[in-house]
């Protein structure tokens, strides 16, 4: 019976191959399972225990652990967080008016919905300027009111005032 016999030692060295092959993937699986959670934790310790998990049970390790695995990667949360801080900054650079809390743009004298004095101009070179300068650091004019700053409208605001006082 050699035909057999060969047979049988050919069925050996097929299961003897797929032996080593499903080795193989069990051990590549295990070491995806242990990298990839590394780039999704730095907790050494989540990182071994998704190592064993894998390992422990082939096939439904790997099932347990892409449905257990934390969501995003530290790359994908480190590119979420620096866009949300971001977001926040243009969120908080955003001007608001000190009288109605509205958000009005930089660039505006007088809030239009609530007639709140946002900003002056300099008399000499026409720039904006916050309320609270007492210079122009656009052209260097120390010459500048505090409270009160330049421009037609704020002139007949005072003489407004006057009027009504009298
Ligand atoms: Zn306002
Ligand atoms: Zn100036």
């Amino acid at each position: 019976m050699a035909s057999l016999d060969t047979l049988v030692s050919y069925l050996y060295i097929i299961l003897a191959v797929l032996g080593a092959l499903l080795a193989a993937l069990w051990l590549s699986v295990i070491i995806w399972a242990f990298r990839d959670m590394r780039g999704r934790t730095r907790d050494l310790f989540a990182q071994l225990l998704a190592g064993l998990v894998v390992a422990a049970l082939p096939g439904v390790g790997l099932v347990i652990y892409l449905v257990l695995r934390p969501p995003e990667t530290l790359a994908e949360a480190y590119e979420r967080a620096l866009q949300e801080e971001a977001l926040l900054q243009e969120i908080e650079e955003r001007p608001i008016c000190p009288g109605c809390s509205r958000i009005v743009h930089k660039d505006w004298i007088l809030c239009p919905h609530c007639h709140t004095r946002l900003r002056k101009r300099c008399l000499d070179c026409d720039q904006l300027m916050e309320l609270h300068w007492n210079l122009c650091p656009y052209c260097g004019n120390q010459h500048v009111d505090v409270y009160v700053g330049g421009g037609v409208e704020e002139e007949e605001v005072k003489r407004n005032v006057k009027q009504d006082s009298r």
